[in-house]
């Protein structure tokens, strides 16, 4: 694996980079300017496939970003706020020439993804953007335990969290690499989800929900979110290569941020905590 600018353009290369690593609220200001207050959103390049997983406040800068035509596919985890506040100030959602597909499932109670996504971008919640959007959106739902192709050659497998509300965690597998996103995931106490380490088992990246520290989780038992310990030991568990702390609580500013990504470093090796603006690179064995 290696860091930096990628050749994204590379047909056998993944690229990923961070746009939004907060979780729950977006949390801007001068504590939190080295990590950044932006909520979930990664842009993630699969040669010239672009895909988006989640579209928190960190969307509206990948959306600046990106010019011309734009042919993407969101992947969801979830629709909690955090994860869907980015979508209406995503530029290209007002382009014609934008196509996308927004993917995601597994809610509780059950029902279909457009008309969770649809409900935040209504009144009297937004504008009624049905109208203002000019983008082609092709809304798919996704079974929890699915895997399905968006591309020839790029495969995305579902597993179901545990999450109120549900949520779903994604893997995905391009030219011989592989990534686990599992973000809003209740996976703090004891050992890791056997099911849920023989999805991610393997996976060249796992970047994980990372919320809490165990000596925090204690008075957050239910609210859906793992410990950065328990990352390490879902890491582990799963025999996964790099980890990456991800879903930063609105509480850790940048210095209690640095103290979790020194201790998680320390126990785990190469452990690196998100930020905005980290890029990464994975390239198929
Ligand atoms: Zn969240
Ligand atoms: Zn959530």
């Amino acid at each position: 694996m290696a860091r930096g600018n990628a050749a994204w353009f590379d047909a056998m290369t993944m690229s990923l980079c961070f746009w939004g690593v907060r979780g729950s609220l977006p949390t801007p200001g001068p504590a939190t300017l080295r990590y950044g207050g932006n909520t979930p959103c990664i842009s993630l390049r699969c040669g010239p496939h672009l895909l988006i997983l989640d579209a928190g406040s960190g969307l509206r800068t990948l959306g600046d970003t990106l010019t011309g035509s734009i042919s993407a596919d969101l992947l969801l985890s979830h629709v909690h706020i955090d994860h869907i506040c980015g979508l209406p100030f995503f530029r290209p959602m007002f382009d014609p020439a934008t196509r996308l597909r927004i993917w995601g499932g597994g809610l509780t109670p059950l029902e279909p993804i457009a008309t969770a996504v649809g409900r935040s971008l209504r009144a009297p919640l937004m504008p009624n953007l049905d109208a203002a959007f000019r983008a082609t959106i092709d809304y798919r739902d996704v079974a929890p335990g699915e895997t399905f192709m968006p591309h020839s050659g790029l495969t995305v497998a579902s597993f179901a969290v545990d999450h109120p509300g549900g949520a779903l965690a994604y893997r995905i597998a391009w030219g011989g690499a592989s990534l686990s996103y599992v973000t809003d995931a209740e996976n703090a106490a004891g050992p890791p989800d056997a099911a849920l380490a023989a999805f991610v088992a393997g996976a060249d990246l796992l970047i994980c929900d990372a919320s809490y520290s165990d000596a925090e989780y204690p008075d957050r038992v239910g609210w859906g979110h793992s410990t950065w310990e328990g990352a390490i030991r879902l890491a582990n568990a799963a025999g996964a290569g790099t980890l990456v702390l991800f879903h930063h609580d609105f509480a850790h500013d940048d210095d209690t941020m640095d103290s979790i990504a020194a201790a998680a470093a320390t126990r785990r090796p190469g452990t690196l905590a998100a930020r905005e603006g980290l890029e990464i690179t994975l390239s198929g064995r």
